[in-house]
């Protein structure tokens, strides 16, 4: 039996119902985050906090608590569930209220939830890498926010995992952003190449920490888009995100990359990023 918060009641998942009127049944009106915990422990969560105000703020959305309580409930919520390596789901929508596209005039109270899952670390993707596939990036222009409304991601991802493959690297036009669950890397000659920071894609929390390894192990950044036919001919390839960590990327589209297995900076970057997990063995 699993615990979850919703709102500020602490109950069994099968206790909870959602309202048919809630606007982020009804309009993909809120956000979420998920946050990481290894061995019992949160990772980033921060960060991850932080970026849950400020998207919620850029939709108007009022959190109810401070970011003290709302971290207090979570470590509470991993502590209840006695968690070990998983993550915590959890999202916010502008509440319940007669269906209308602009906001509600009553305020409504908004619907918090927060639930954890179990799961042990990709090991086997972290290791040997994974496919990817070119799509177009359909999304809407305010990718910065981590809203609930995920068909662009949802569609991408289903034609990559059709082909066989992990992620969908999207571009818009010849421009490649980020992937649909994840940031995507390049190194070339000894440079690593990413996206800037804008509305076109989701400042990632592990996209910081990965940062703050190449600075620690010499690896110069520009945070410069690439072409796709760029992106194509680095020499390595990788994504980011909270449950893929450092995952090599080892083929996009019929484009074999590097050596076809995980290259050299993209495994010293993954060793800089497992030694900053709270008490992780090393795979
Ligand atoms: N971009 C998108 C579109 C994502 O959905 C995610 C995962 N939430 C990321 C990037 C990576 O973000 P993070 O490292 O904070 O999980």
């Amino acid at each position: 039996m699993s615990k979850i918060w919703l709102n500020e009641q602490l109950m069994e998942q099968q206790q909870a119902t959602v309202q048919i009127e809630d606007r982020g049944f009804q309009f993909g009106d809120g956000i979420y985050e998920v946050i990481k915990v290894y061995n019992g422990n949160l990772f980033t969560a921060e960060q991850h906090i932080d970026r849950f105000y400020r998207c919620a703020d850029e939709l108007k959305i009022v959190i109810p608590y401070t970011k003290d309580k709302m971290h207090q409930m979570i470590y509470e919520l991993v502590e209840e569930n006695e968690l070990g390596t998983g993550h915590v789901y959890m999202q916010i929508t502008r509440g319940v209220a007669p269906r209308t596209h602009y906001f509600p005039g009553n305020n409504p109270q908004a619907t918090f939830v927060a639930y954890t899952t179990e799961g042990a670390r990709p090991v086997n993707n972290l290791k040997n890498g994974v496919k990817t596939i070119f799509q177009d990036d359909i999304r809407w222009l305010r990718c910065d926010i981590k809203s609930l409304n995920l068909l662009g991601a949802v569609l991408a991802k289903q034609t990559a995992h059709e082909q066989g493959c992990y992620e969908a690297v999207l571009h818009r036009d010849e421009i490649v952003t980020e992937g649909s669950s994840s940031n995507v890397f390049g190194i070339k000659e000894g440079v690593l190449y990413t996206h800037p920071i804008n509305n076109y894609i989701l400042n990632g929390i592990t996209r910081m920490v990965m940062l703050e390894c190449c600075r620690e192990i010499g690896l110069p950044v520009v945070e410069e888009a690439m072409t796709k036919t760029q992106f194509k001919s680095m020499d390595e390839l990788f994504l980011t995100s909270t449950t893929s960590e450092v995952t090599p990327i080892v083929q996009i589209d019929e484009v074999v990359v590097g050596e076809g297995h995980p290259g050299e900076w993209t495994r010293k970057i993954q060793q800089a990023f497992e030694a900053k997990l709270p008490n992780m063995l090393v795979i």
